[in-house]
């Protein structure tokens, strides 16, 4: 007996990136600070007097009225869930599906295409500009296309460059009965402007965010969308019950206590960005893309995926996106000592 999946499953290959017990782990865009002890101290005593033996808050209200006063947006127009990817398998669940398409600019996020597959939503792939930034073109495009969602990841994983609020506004204008996803799981890194603007005019906007990156809580699992009241009793429809713990909800609501320290590790972060991409810039022949996110693409001179490999051995693990970008790397910018050890095996690797 042999139960049969569905059709095209096992060609799929589960979406992983590797944990590797390495001196610099630069691959998965985390941060390398975590929160001050203040927080865990605080967590713990919340934990302590959790009723587990209860169902969490189904609407957890508590977080999502934190998440309204940090974001200045009406609580009814903000939700939240596990992780930014669970916020976005919500909103395909609602605003995509069988009969439905997406539309996506490559390379950006490989997930989003990943969600369409998973809620057998169909999927329109644009291409970004060869420098990656949203045009008019990519509007009359999506116009032509009337897909039912779009997404525009602002600053693009994984080429690091934030997008012009315009175009999205000229996407939702363009498309006035489609949604419109702005994936801003890098935004605090950036000096762009948010898409959260729009968010008064347009009710086909969602923005979507994540405590995983500059929060520094990727363990925890948090994100959120910022959006209209009506998309938000959407996705209420979508959920599953009880989708967000009560240790969830709680760790959210203490890390939003502690914002300004979580928004204080971010200069130093950005610091480091920085000295990859001028790092990087020094070694004859590579490319470097500027970034407004926690991390730096880049094409290297020769094989890249030799390099990855070549880097590996020296103890830093970076992101192979040769699947994604023709020959392109992606390294978090991680601590201080990360980015040396990075940088020491770029240059020994391609000079040496
Ligand atoms: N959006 C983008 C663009 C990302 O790069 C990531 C994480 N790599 C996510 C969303 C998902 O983040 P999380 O589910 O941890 O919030």
């Amino acid at each position: 007996m042999t139960a049969r999946p569905r059709k095209g499953l096992r060609d799929v290959d589960p979406y992983t990136s590797p944990q590797l017990d390495v001196a610099a782990r630069l691959n998965t865009n985390e941060s390398p600070h975590p929160l001050p002890a203040g927080f865990f101290e605080q967590l713990a005593d919340v934990v302590r007097d959790l009723p587990l033996n209860r169902y969490p808050d189904p609407m957890a209200t508590r977080l999502r009225e934190e998440l309204a006063s940090a974001t200045d947006h009406p609580v009814a127009g903000v939700w939240a869930a596990n992780g930014s990817n669970e916020i976005l398998h919500q909103l395909l669940l609602a605003y995509g599906g069988p009969g439905r398409t997406a539309m996506v600019f490559e390379p950006t996020y490989q997930l989003h295409g990943r969600l369409c597959w998973i809620t057998h939503t169909a999927i329109a792939r644009g291409a970004l500009p060869p420098d990656f930034v949203l045009t008019d073109e990519q509007v009359r495009e999506a116009g032509d296309a009337r897909p039912d969602v779009v997404f525009v990841c602002s600053p693009n994983n994984p080429t690091g460059n934030a997008q012009p609020v315009g175009i999205v506004r000229d996407l939702a204008e363009a498309l006035p009965t489609s949604l419109i996803v702005v994936d801003e799981a890098y935004i605090e890194f950036a000096d762009a402007p948010t898409a959260t603007t729009l968010l008064p005019t347009h009710e086909n906007v969602a923005v979507v965010r994540t405590f995983s990156k500059a929060f520094a809580m990727a363990g925890a699992r948090i994100g959120y969308v910022l959006t209209s009241p009506r998309l938000v009793e959407d996705l209420g429809r979508v959920r599953l019950p009880y989708h967000l713990s009560s240790l969830t909800q709680a760790a959210g609501i203490c890390a939003l206590h502690h914002r300004p320290e979580a928004l204080a590790l971010i200069a130093a972060i950005r610091v480091q960005r920085d000295r990859i991409a001028a790092g990087l810039a020094s070694i004859e022949g590579v490319t470097v893309y500027p970034s407004d996110a926690n991390f730096v693409l880049f094409v290297p001179p020769g094989d890249a995926r030799a390099l990855w490999r070549r880097l590996l051995d020296r103890g830093v693990l970076i992101r192979d996106m040769t699947a994604v970008v023709p020959n392109g790397l992606r390294v978090t910018a991680g601590s201080e000592h990360e980015t040396d050890l990075f940088l020491k095996a770029a240059k020994g690797s391609l000079t040496g």
